[in-house]
């Protein structure tokens, strides 16, 4: 059956590393319809309009969208757009897999609120972001990592704050309460944010599913990149209640390398691989992760692994090693 999909590079890296996702998806799926379309800083600088309503809805409208990042100035009259799309499609989960050879971690990042609750305002002589937790926001989160572990290893780790922050001691009873509704409750413990950073780095074998919210799921996941070799390597998804999916790479658009063609494309061919399985396709994620393998050991790897491969050498041996596996 046909599906849209949304093809968003927006700024930066973004621009460099999505296209090669894109002809990845195309490789597998010709069938499928694709919307290139624009937004993000550099078309605001363009038109004035960093996302236009016409393309939010083409974005609701589609199965999923494939995302490569955007560049957020900061400026107290240029808001994320990143942070909009999440909240007009409702994409509530944000599944940021660390994985390498040994390693296995899921962590979900709740994504509507918390730190990232847009509610902030400036006054003479201080600037107030307003933290938020809610319980109806954390128990759809805690849920989705619930039912995540059990399909995994079955152990769940919380990472909260909650020894200072109120927000963060709700957070994790409301925790307790949603895994106490299972027959059979998941293993879980409930780390410190702080510590946990540095004991994931330390000791990723203990770890299988870590819930936390926005912003210490973002610290901690860019984190945690370290373990893959680097934030080139991550891919991620974005989930909501209902059928809205996104895909994009956990880094950013990168302005210090941007226009160089240095950028690694491996987090965003591999969040098109996430976008494969989504919508029914997990053979196809098998021969990407293969063909990123025998690109490296044919000796193209870009420089963030320590190699001389630029985007466009890597990309397109890239695709002459899937092109022979599928063929
Ligand atoms: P954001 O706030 O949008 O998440 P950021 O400020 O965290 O962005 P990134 O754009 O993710 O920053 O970049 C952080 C660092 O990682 C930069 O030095 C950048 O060059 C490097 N980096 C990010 N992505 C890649 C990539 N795909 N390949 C190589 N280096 C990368």
């Amino acid at each position: 059956m046909t599906k849209t999909i949304v093809i968003a590079p927006g700024d930066g890296i973004g621009q460099e590393v999505t296209p090669i996702a894109a002809k990845t998806l195309e490789i597998f799926h010709p069938e499928w319809t694709y919307i290139p379309v624009e937004l993000g800083y550099e078309h605001y600088q363009k038109t004035g309009i960093p996302l236009s309503d016409d393309v939010l809805l083409t974005m609701k409208e589609s199965d999923a969208i494939l995302f490569g990042a955007i560049t957020t100035p900061p400026s107290k009259d240029y808001g994320s757009i990143l942070l909009r799309i999440r909240k007009d499609l409702d994409l509530y989960a944000n599944i940021r897999p660390i994985q390498a050879p040994g390693i296995d971690i899921i962590i979900v990042r709740e994504n509507t609120e918390g730190l990232y609750s847009g509610i902030e305002w400036r006054e003479k002589d201080r600037a107030c972001t307003v933290r938020v937790v809610s319980e109806v926001a954390t128990r759809r989160i805690i849920r989705h990592a619930i039912e995540l572990a059990k399909k995994r290893r079955g152990h769940l780790t919380i990472g909260t704050k909650a020894n200072v922050l109120a927000s963060d001691a709700y957070f994790y009873e409301i925790a307790l309460d949603e895994i106490s509704k299972d027959t059979d409750p998941i293993i879980h413990t409930m780390q410190y944010i702080d510590a946990l950073v540095l004991d994931v780095l330390q000791r990723p074998t203990r770890y299988d599913v870590i819930v936390t919210t926005n912003m210490f799921g973002d610290i901690l996941s860019d984190a945690a990149a370290y373990l893959c070799s680097g934030l080139g390597m991550v891919p991620s998804a974005n989930f909501g209640s209902s059928y809205h999916a996104l895909f994009e790479p956990v880094h950013g658009s990168a302005p210090d390398i941007a226009g160089t063609n240095r950028a690694n494309p491996v987090a965003a061919i591999r969040s098109a691989a996430l976008l494969m399985q989504y919508l029914g396709d997990s053979e196809g994620a098998v021969y990407i992760e293969t063909a990123i393998q025998n690109t490296w050991e044919a000796g193209l790897k870009t420089k963030d692994l320590g190699g001389n491969a630029s985007t466009t050498e890597f990309s397109d041996e890239f695709l002459r090693q899937l092109s022979a596996l599928v063929q």
